[in-house]
């Protein structure tokens, strides 16, 4: 198990500091987001610290959609959403804030206000440029 003596999400794994943990296993913590998006909004991490899911064990990543699934199935019922979100910022010009593999799993209700990201579009053949380009990359 990798551990990060700086990192906030390892410290709440160990127990060294508090968190509202409303799930655990052997690989896996789930514990509520101290700021919110909705309430209700839970994050599920790895027991063993990585910087971000590429370099997460990819059976730990599995764990963790598994308990992604769990918890949400719950937080829908006890919050009584319509529907959730799951997010993954991952590097900081994605919003990542914590350096420490996390799902967010955000409950949603009619009109609550939030916006989902803007839609843009592709010009004639750039579509199939850009599929192209990741074709390749694909390991
Ligand atoms: P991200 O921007 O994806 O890195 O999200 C990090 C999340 O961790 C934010 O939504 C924070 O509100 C949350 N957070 C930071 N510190 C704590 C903590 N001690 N307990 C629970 N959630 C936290
Ligand atoms: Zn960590």
């Amino acid at each position: 198990m990798k551990k990060d003596d700086n990192c906030i999400f390892c410290k709440i794994i160990e127990g060294k500091i508090p968190a509202a943990k409303v799930y655990e296993d052997e690989k896996v913590l789930a514990f509520l987001d101290i700021m919110p998006v909705n309430k209700g909004h839970v994050l599920i991490v790895p027991k063993s610290h990585s910087k971000n899911i590429l370099e997460d064990d990819d059976k730990d990543i599995a764990a963790c959609m598994k308990v992604v699934k769990k918890v949400s199935t719950a937080v829908i019922k006890a919050m009584k959403a319509d529907g959730f979100n799951i997010g993954v910022n991952t590097e900081r010009a994605a919003g990542q804030a914590i350096f420490h593999t996390h799902f967010h799993v955000i409950p949603r209700f009619q009109n609550d206000g939030l916006h989902h990201w803007p839609s843009g579009k592709y010009d004639g053949e750039e579509i199939t440029k850009v599929k192209q380009l990741i074709i390749k990359k694909i390991e």
